[in-house]
């Protein structure tokens, strides 16, 4: 059993969330559409001001002005409605109960139907991290539990590009980069970002886009979890 664990390929697996292991829109969709609801029973000036897509750019402006807080989508949504709210006379507190609002419909996701049996059997051969750009909260998703460590890019202060996440991931996993192995649905801010570090990553592929040009191929491309598990599988037995 030791021996089998020491000639395993990888020591650890991240892995994304949004797009990955779960469509992402439909999740913040909604969200934001249970969000702005509830604003227009509680603060009905800054509704009739600003509909969603106004409030859209309100976010993304302060993103650009307030690029310390741009990787942390919680704090930016929180800075953008106290602005908002302020702005049309209300209390600014009333932001804390809609970010609440927003998150506990933000985390209201559907995994893809392959993803869950796929990462329960990965959990028994493998550490398991999820990193990722978005706020989602895994234990407040159908996911909780699967994972040993979960880390979000405002946890470390950078989203992906940057390498916080995974150099984060690999300290707690205590493998060197040549021993985990990324997978994710970005070809930037998972494949290249994760093989700039010397990991190796593998890209999840489910509508079938075109890889980027001017980017090296992954050392894979699949299409969900189970042909992913398949891969890791084929490259065990390889050893
Ligand atoms: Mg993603």
């Amino acid at each position: 059993m030791e021996k089998m664990i020491a000639e395993r390929a990888f020591g650890l697996l991240t892995i994304d969330l949004d797009d990955t292991l779960w469509p992402c829109a439909p999740a913040i969709q909604r969200a934001e559409a249970r969000l702005y609801a509830w604003l227009e029973q509680v603060a009905p000036r800054l509704t009739a001001a600003c509909d969603p897509e106004a409030m859209r750019r309100h976010r993304r402006a302060l993103m650009v002005n307030r690029p310390e807080i741009a990787h942390d989508l919680t704090a930016v949504r929180r800075h953008s409605l106290r602005g908002l709210l302020a702005a049309h006379g209300y209390e600014i507190a009333l932001a804390d109960d809609a970010v609440a609002l927003f998150l506990e419909h933000r985390n209201w996701v559907e995994p893809y139907a392959d993803v869950l049996p796929a990462l329960r059997a990965l959990g028994a051969g493998y550490r398991l991290a999820s990193v990722t750009n978005g706020n989602a909260d895994i234990a407040r998703t159908p996911l909780r539990g699967l994972f040993g460590y979960s880390l979000t890019a405002a946890d470390v202060g950078a989203r992906k590009p940057a390498p916080h996440l995974f150099l984060s991931a690999l300290r707690w996993g205590r493998v060197s980069p040549e021993r985990a192995l990324h997978l994710g649905d970005d070809p930037y801010r998972d494949v290249a970002a994760a093989r700039c570090l010397g990991m190796e990553a593998i890209w999840i592929n489910r509508g079938g886009a075109p890889w980027p040009d001017e980017l090296d191929p992954p050392t894979v491309e699949v299409a969900d979890l189970g042909q992913f598990r398949h891969w890791l599988e084929e490259r065990h037995r390889a050893l």
